[in-house]
């Protein structure tokens, strides 16, 4: 690949992101279904869906009407002075696949904006109810919410928080379950235990009075390798939250919109459904930027009467958005991709688990759907890490790119607990699909253990 070219006045992306030197990006020209195809000529599989965002894969001809037809219409009319059929049409479809208790979507323009809405909700909501002492929100280590100050906060990653720190707000974390080094003497389930009581230590020890919410991943994304607790894990958790009157808000940013078999991660746990829940991503599927937090009426309602949610943003349920999202919608559902993200899932777990049989350098795989992820090691034996210079996620992800495969590989909190591949393609992928990522990841996996042998 060629080196990054001087940058413009303007610059890119990349000139904010890369090294100067370090290779230059394939430049998108086109997209169409799992493809992506670069200026060069060169076309890679979307295994990852970008950032676990693209779920309806590229081009898809009823989103591009959906968007045409919009934008002959109306694209954005401020909400504060018109109402849109498009964000009706949305709200009322997404409220209907969420589910009993989730029945009122604030619509916004990203997964990090939809965190801040949903905390400025509870916040205002306890003040409403006479309990403007509680504004805590306790997240977990590792755990990611998003990058604004206030979602990176309450996000479990200390490389981050010494980054920007000062935060606007200190907020207490409780260890995430994790499932593959675990602590002397644990197994999956005790260790996850462990980590359900160290939520009720810790809102004992700030005060319940004090404490507003507990959010979590119900599966995880990049923060942690799609992790998966056992289910004991989110009944638990559900009762220490309703027991100290604290909201459970479920961050479904990549695990919301049917990705991983269901149309939300927590309708594999009903008995432990979230108060609130925070969806991006995959809801508008990379066509339009798009953020929803989802309330019960009856909490909307009191805030409503108490003269209405103080908080909003110029692209707060914006038209064109809203027609994009509800098009999105529309097409999980007729076309049941919830139903083939299971599906798919188990086939593309089973070519998972056959390529990490066959790896020395794939401790575990895991995940629920199409949101899974690999374990990267040194060794299986020993569960030793790759060592940190060799930088483990961004190397394969470059070498993917060479066998035609885009992934999602970033190393988040400097790697200080372990380096993950996400492997999270489209919903609509087929079988024969499944089978082309697979024995591209294979290839990867080998070229790159052949790199660390050597
Ligand atoms: N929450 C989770 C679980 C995420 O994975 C992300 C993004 O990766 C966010 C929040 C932030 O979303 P956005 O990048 O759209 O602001």
């Amino acid at each position: 690949m060629n080196q990054m070219p001087p940058s413009g006045l303007g610059g890119s992306h990349q000139s904010f992101t890369r090294p100067p030197g370090t290779p230059r990006l394939p430049r998108i020209a086109r997209g169409e279904g799992v493809w992506l195809f670069d200026t060069d000529g060169n076309r890679y599989l979307d295994a990852s869906s970008g950032p676990v965002a693209s779920n309806l894969g590229h081009g898809h001809p009823r989103i591009l009407a959906a968007m045409a037809a919009q934008a002959r219409q109306a694209v954005f009319a401020y909400p504060s002075q018109f109402e849109s059929a498009a964000n009706i049409e949305f709200s009322d479809r997404l409220a209907r696949l969420a589910g009993p208790g989730l029945e009122r979507a604030w619509v916004v323009s990203g997964g990090s904006e939809a965190v801040e809405s949903a905390i400025k909700f509870l916040r205002q909501h306890a003040v409403v109810t006479g309990q403007g002492s509680r504004w805590k929100v306790i997240g977990r280590q590792p755990g990611y919410h998003g990058n604004t100050l206030g979602a990176l906060a309450i996000s479990g990653d200390d490389h981050a928080h010494e980054v920007f720190g000062p935060l606007l707000q200190a907020v207490p974390r409780v260890p995430a379950p994790l499932s593959y080094r675990l602590p002397p003497n644990h197994t999956v389930e005790t260790y996850a235990a462990a980590c359900a009581a160290a939520l009720e230590a810790a809102i004992l020890r700030e005060g319940p009075e004090t404490v507003l919410a507990f959010i979590l991943e119900p599966v995880g994304g990049l923060a942690t390798g799609a992790l998966v607790a056992p289910a004991a894990y989110y009944e638990e958790v559900r009762r220490i939250c309703t027991g100290h009157g604290v909201a459970l808000i479920y961050d479904e940013v990549m695990s919301g919109a049917g990705r991983t078999g269901r149309f939300l991660a927590a309708d594999h746990w009903p008995t432990a459904r979230p108060d609130v829940a925070v969806l991006a991503k995959g809801l508008s599927a990379g066509y339009a930027p798009m953020g929803a937090a989802l309330f019960p009426a009856a909490m909307v309602d009191r805030i409503a009467a108490a003269g209405g949610f103080m908080h909003g943003f110029t692209y707060s349920a914006h038209v064109m958005n809203c027609a994009v999202g509800a098009a999105v919608l529309r097409e999980v559902e007729e076309a049941d991709l919830t139903g083939n993200a299971e599906r798919m899932g188990c086939l593309l777990r089973a070519r998972l688990d056959a390529i990490a049989a066959n790896s020395p350098i794939i401790g575990e795989v895991r995940g629920l759907g199409l949101l899974l992820a690999m374990e990267l090691v040194a060794d299986r034996g020993s569960k030793a890490m790759i060592p940190l210079e060799r930088v483990a996620p961004q190397r394969v992800g470059e070498l993917a790119l060479r066998h035609g495969l885009a992934l999602y590989c970033r190393r988040t909190s400097r790697g200080a607990y372990g380096d993950w591949l996400m492997v999270s393609p489209p919903l609509t992928i087929t079988a024969e699909e499944v089978g082309e990522l697979s024995d591209r990841l294979a290839a990867t996996l080998a070229e790159f253990t052949d790199e660390l042998r050597a």
